[in-house]
């Protein structure tokens, strides 16, 4: 299949600028509240750069490679953005290998329309560079090219690096307050996807994210403090390491930050109350089905010597049905209206009160 078949086109020319607030992707583990509304502009007054490859030549690249991951990831761009859009939720198999969970598991997430993401085409270098060693500990960073957004390898208390302390599956990702998957580090897993030569992910700063060695093969040499380097056939860009910051580790390249997180951003769309961690616990198990358009997917969770079946499917009628063990050998049934974003800047969540009942 020609990958460009599925490349969505966008027929106005024009960008769409979002003001969604702070209170963005909610990240569960990294259970942060109260940042307290601050704005950081890291905008200069220095002339965009530019790309070192012919613009329209590089636009059809960059749309091909997320191509490849459609019909979940749409890309277009407009003269000034890329615009990507995802349900966040990767191919590969999730959740496998976290030994630190807080009960999250995946859900489809809308970031589409108006709460896709938009990303700088032509980056421009920051007048005062921003290092995510102090700042954005909340929402995304970067985006990979299966449309799965990355966030700070570092959780929001500011010390834990989420890779260390057990809380990614073994493709560095796990699931936010919403529900919602995300990488906390590079996603060098995809570099056979697209190709040795073609880059991961894009910063949200417009500057790419390549993989463990130059496109020909060759070692990075000397990285600055943000993984990242300029070269004569990439300018600019950054790369994955086996060790922090594992991608950019801040951003060479301007942003704003919000409330401590990039900004705008889109949305994720929670369906249900945040849940506990389930201390002991760790994944062993995913498995996704579909059948007759209702997807079910089961997780299968040791703790203490046990073996825990937890089912959800997502309806055909927009809902989400959680069988959750309670560990004393009885299920939990749970309905919840899948999840909504207000464009105008609030989370929506179900509204009334999730049908429950508890078997024996
Ligand atoms: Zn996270
Ligand atoms: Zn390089």
């Amino acid at each position: 299949m020609n990958p460009l078949s599925n490349l969505f086109v966008l027929l106005t020319g024009c960008a769409v600028v979002l003001r969604v607030g702070g209170h963005d992707l909610a990240d569960g583990p990294d259970g942060h509240t109260g940042a307290g509304l601050s704005a950081t502009s890291a905008v200069g007054a220095t002339a965009p750069v530019r790309l070192p490859m012919k613009v329209a030549e590089a636009a059809a690249g960059r749309l091909k490679l997320f191509g490849r991951f459609g019909p979940q990831v749409r890309a277009s761009t407009n003269a000034t953005h890329w615009i990507v859009e995802s349900d966040g939720m990767p191919d590969h198999r999730m959740m496998v290998g976290i030994t630190a969970w807080q009960q999250q598991v995946p859900l489809p997430q809308p970031y589409t329309g108006d709460n896709a993401w938009r990303i700088p085409r032509l980056p421009v270098p920051a007048a005062r560079p921003l290092s995510a060693k102090d700042h954005f500990f909340r929402g995304a960073i970067a985006l990979a090219v299966n449309g799965v957004p990355i966030f700070n390898p570092i959780k929001n208390d500011g010390r834990t690096d989420t890779f260390l302390a057990g809380e990614l599956d073994e493709f560095g990702g796990h699931c936010g307050r919403a529900d919602d998957y995300h990488y906390h580090i590079a996603p060098t897993h995809l570099q056979e996807r697209v190709g040795a030569g073609e880059p991961i992910a894009v910063a949200l700063d417009g500057y790419w994210i390549y993989g463990f060695t130059e496109p020909d093969g060759s070692p990075t040499g000397a990285l600055d403090g943000f993984n990242g380097h300029s070269t004569p056939t990439l300018g600019y860009h950054y790369h994955a390491t086996r060790a922090y910051p594992y991608l950019n580790g801040g951003f060479h390249g301007e942003v704003v930050e919000r409330d401590g997180q990039v900004d705008p951003q889109p949305r994720a769309a929670p369906v249900r109350p945040a849940l506990p961690p389930w201390r002991g616990a760790r994944i062993t198990g995913f498995d996704r089905v579909r059948s007759n358009a209702v997807e079910e997917f089961h997780l299968e969770v040791k703790a203490a010597g046990q073996t825990h079946h937890l089912r959800y499917r997502l309806n055909t009628n927009q809902t989400v049905t959680f069988e959750s063990p309670d560990g004393e050998g009885r299920i939990t049934t749970e309905t919840h209206p899948m999840g909504r974003v207000d464009v105008r800047g609030r989370n929506r969540e179900a509204s009334g009160r999730p049908r429950r009942s508890r078997q024996p």
